[in-house]
């Protein structure tokens, strides 16, 4: 029988097995997500909203011990764990108190005696979704399209199928319709028959490049819409009048958030040849100084990684770019402890055709690439497939706005700060990051139909 393996990535042992769902068992929850639907899709926005608050309630009640699971199955601090858990809440209540003002319909001025644009749900929308942050990435789906009218069906990663589960008990305590939202246990091998079922009407899809696009294409092919949340190499440009003890800090937190596996961590640090020396410096002291430990001890800066052969591929780019001339000056060796540990890791003369100039490197390796000016930082920023995120650090607010508004290409760009996600701002990336937004009226906006009334 195929299952589907819980490892603990800070032990080695194995936590659960699930048996993977037979295509019996996916039909019958297609079907009933599609029942739900179609009485979901007739209940007010209004009426919606206290279902909604309700699974918020349920997360701030259960956090400690939803927080745990996750840290058990991927690893990441109980802190952020916490963290992760009170943002899925906010976000729920974020949706459940602007939904309405959202899809408010849009009186249009015509020659019609009324027009205008309303917003109606599509129906049962598939997310596929990654371990790395195993409740947020579903919830940010998930409060705008409940919310929306629509259904949810949720394909999680094969390493989080405890988390998977645990969000779908919490939408049944919250009291919605049986069936509405509910997780298939499915490899990815068998997202294409859900993809291609006739009430499956779109699909979402969090993850890396190689499966937004074997997704998208599918559904291309089935002419179902898809929005692509993908990787990022996101760029942090340290110009020369920055406050080089705050950008050092902040670049180091933003690199080793969640053991440096978040799309939108720093990854690639362009200090202009100005500041470059007293830059790496404090930046190194800054990394030197994390410690890498048990996730459930308080006092550890970063956890391992979610699995060991995440591991293998992150060591496998480090190795490359070695020999291509990078050089190491912090970690990049592999701990001989138990569990998926990767240290600290600072890579410089990062250049062109390596894996940590051209790649994501998704664990706690920064890439230090020397710019020789602001002209020049801004050209290797965009000199990435990556689309995703992007910060500068400058004193000069109108320099790092003009900068961050007008010349990164990028989903979002941050001045003086981290890139982070805001249930109140629009969320994606450009290029081979993805396309489509989440969060904000523009998450909501993706999977309705804006439909033109016209009456004559
Ligand atoms: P992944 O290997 O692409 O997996 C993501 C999801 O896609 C999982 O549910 C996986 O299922 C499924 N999947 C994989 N290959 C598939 C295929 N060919 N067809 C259908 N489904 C497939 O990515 P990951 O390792 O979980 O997550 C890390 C990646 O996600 C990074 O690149 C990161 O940057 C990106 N990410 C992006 C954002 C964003 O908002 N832009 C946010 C978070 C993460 P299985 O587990 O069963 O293989």
């Amino acid at each position: 029988m195929e299952t589907l393996q819980s490892v603990n990535p800070t032990t080695d042992a194995q936590i659960a097995s699930y048996t993977v769902m037979p295509d019996t068992e996916v039909e019958s929850r297609i079907q009933a997500a599609h029942q739900a639907f179609q009485h979901w899709r007739k209940v007010p926005i209004a009426e919606r909203a206290p279902f909604m608050k309700r699974a918020a309630d349920i997360l701030d009640q259960k956090r400690n011990e939803l927080a745990r699971l996750i840290s058990l199955e991927m690893g990441k601090l109980l802190s952020e764990s916490e963290a992760e858990i009170a943002k899925c809440a906010w976000v729920c209540r974020h949706y459940a108190e602007q939904a309405e003002v959202f899809l408010a319909p849009e009186r249009v001025q015509t020659d019609a005696v009324l027009s205008y644009v309303a917003y109606q749900p599509l129906g049962v929308i598939l997310a596929v979704m990654p371990w790395n942050f195993p409740f947020w990435q579903v919830f940010r789906f998930a409060a705008p399209g409940l919310m929306a009218g629509n259904a949810g069906l949720l394909k999680h990663a094969s390493n989080v199928t405890g988390c998977a589960r645990a969000i779908e008990s919490v939408f049944a305590e919250a009291g919605f319709p049986e069936g509405l939202f509910s997780h298939l246990a499915i490899p990815g091998s068998r997202v294409a028959g859900v993809i291609e079922h006739p009430l499956v009407k779109a699909v979402t899809l969090t993850g890396s490049e190689g499966a937004g696009s074997s997704v998208a294409a599918h559904a291309g092919k089935h002419i179902k819409k898809t929005v692509l949340e993908l990787g990022g190499s996101d760029a942090y440009l340290i110009l020369e009048d920055a406050d080089l003890d705050m950008a050092a800090e902040v670049c180091a937190y933003s690199r080793l958030l969640n053991a440096g596996q978040s799309c939108i961590g720093a990854k690639r640090f362009i200090p202009v040849a100005a500041v470059y020396d007293d830059f790496l410096e404090r930046f190194r002291a800054q990394m030197a100084e994390a410690i890498l430990g048990d996730p459930f001890d308080r006092t550890a800066d970063l956890g391992p990684l979610a699995r060991r052969d995440l591991r293998e591929q992150l060591h496998k780019q480090v190795q490359i770019s070695l020999q291509k001339g990078a050089q190491c000056i912090l970690g990049g060796t592999i701990p001989a402890s138990p569990g998926a540990f990767y240290p600290p890791t600072i890579l410089t003369e990062v250049a062109k055709g390596m894996p940590a100039y051209e790649e994501e490197l998704f664990g706690p390796v920064a890439s230090v690439i020397r710019a020789t000016d602001e002209n020049d930082a801004i050209r290797i920023a965009n000199d990435s497939a990556f689309g995703l995120g992007s910060a500068v650090f400058t004193q000069d607010l109108d320099r790092g706005e003009r900068i961050a508004a007008y010349h990164l290409e990028a989903g979002s760009s941050f001045v003086n700060t981290f890139v982070r996600s805001d249930p109140r701002l629009p969320f994606g990336g450009i290029k081979i990051s993805g396309y489509g937004r989440e969060l904000a009226r523009h998450g909501i906006l993706e999977f309705v139909n804006v439909k033109t009334v016209y009456i004559a």
